[in-house]
């Protein structure tokens, strides 16, 4: 098959490699789309702890089984349009029997630790199957749509945390794809003032549509000060960093209410995570920060319930490209001229 294999930092090369076998009790996909992730995009430029080289990396996966290993324990057959929950939890450790699966410490990820969707295949091993993390896509939904289905979770598990709810002021710093989902969700739980905002203007007249109610260019304006105009002077109930950047951390805090939460969503270069706050604002104002990654199996189905009703724009995909493109898609990103690219494996 066709793989698209890293091969060291900010180094891919798309080539022919052995098609994975189906495993007795697993399954193996035809992968027929897999999102490009932001995490991504940071694991090709800068490398990842857990990605050795060569690998294949990619966790917003969907397709179509070929081969379903006759002991699987989802009863999955032939010809089932599936997506991916790409957490593998052990379900034994603390946080497993603590309700909060999304911090197993056990946790093996597509893409990191085991071969990803940047393929033609992907072999999903026995315990990928077993606690329900293969979800069917409903009639009707484009492989290259229900990917975003991942993304979701994680936007849900955070807001979720947050508690963003009736009548709130949220600010969501960045708009990408994660952005625009944020400003969906909290449009949902019945947030009133969601203020978007970006450096980058060309990105941020594309994402008009998607529930923000004011649009900020932080690399002109004044983000704080608008904040506070917006809020009567008071501050945001939450600020949420969609963006792989410390910077706006400090002016995050600057912009919140007292007892105001700010979410640190957005992932950081690991040779450049530090972060320089004022405690003294923290103390304070008694505020509130929360970090976000991952999710439980729960807010991956809710997200698959709102893709399937029609609850989220799903034109936050912006970019479809074969997977040989796979570098074209991490500049359209880091460019900020896309906001989700889908990769299909099966296109030339
Ligand atoms: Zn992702
Ligand atoms: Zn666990």
């Amino acid at each position: 098959m066709k793989a698209m294999v890293l091969t060291g930092k900010a180094q891919a090369e798309y080539r022919e490699v052995p098609t994975p076998e189906c495993p007795v009790d697993g399954l193996l996909v035809k992968i027929e789309a897999v999102g490009l992730c932001g995490s991504d995009v940071r694991t090709f430029t800068y490398g990842h702890s857990k990605v050795k080289y060569p690998a294949i990396i990619g966790h917003e996966t969907a397709g179509t089984i070929v081969e379903a290993g006759p002991e699987n324990k989802g009863g999955w057959k032939v010809g089932d349009n599936v997506i991916i929950n790409p957490a593998i939890i052990c379900g034994t450790c603390y946080y497993c029997t603590h309700n909060l699966s999304a911090l197993c410490e056990n946790m093996h990820v597509y893409g990191n630790d085991i071969p990803g969707g940047y393929a033609q295949y992907m072999a999903v091993p026995g315990v990928g199957v077993e606690h329900g993390q293969i979800l069917r896509i409903p009639e009707g939904i484009a492989f290259d749509e229900i990917i975003i289905v991942e993304l979701l979770a994680s936007v849900i598990a955070s807001q979720e945390n947050l508690r963003i709810s009736l009548g709130e002021t949220v600010v969501i710093i960045g708009t990408g794809p994660i952005g625009c989902l944020h400003a969906q969700i909290a449009k949902l739980r019945g947030a009133t003032k969601i203020i978007m905002a970006d450096l980058n203007r060309e990105r941020l007249d594309m994402v008009h549509q998607f529930g923000g109610t004011h649009f900020v260019d932080s690399s002109k304006e004044d983000l704080v000060k608008i904040v506070r105009e917006v809020t009567g002077g008071r501050g945001a109930d939450a600020v949420i960093v969609a963006a792989p950047s410390t910077q706006p951390h400090q002016p995050g805090l600057e912009m919140l209410r007292k007892e105001g939460r700010l979410c640190v969503f957005g992932g950081l270069n690991k040779e450049n995570p530090w972060s320089n706050l004022d405690a003294n604002l923290i103390h304070y104002n008694r505020l509130e920060i929360r970090g976000a990654y991952s999710y439980s199996f729960a807010n991956f189905q809710q997200g698959l319930e709102l893709v399937t009703a029609g609850k989220i724009d799903k034109d936050i995909v912006t970019h479809r490209l074969p997977l040989k493109d796979m570098v074209e898609g991490v500049h359209l990103v880091q460019q900020g001229k896309a906001i989700k690219v889908v990769l299909k494996p099966w296109e030339e």
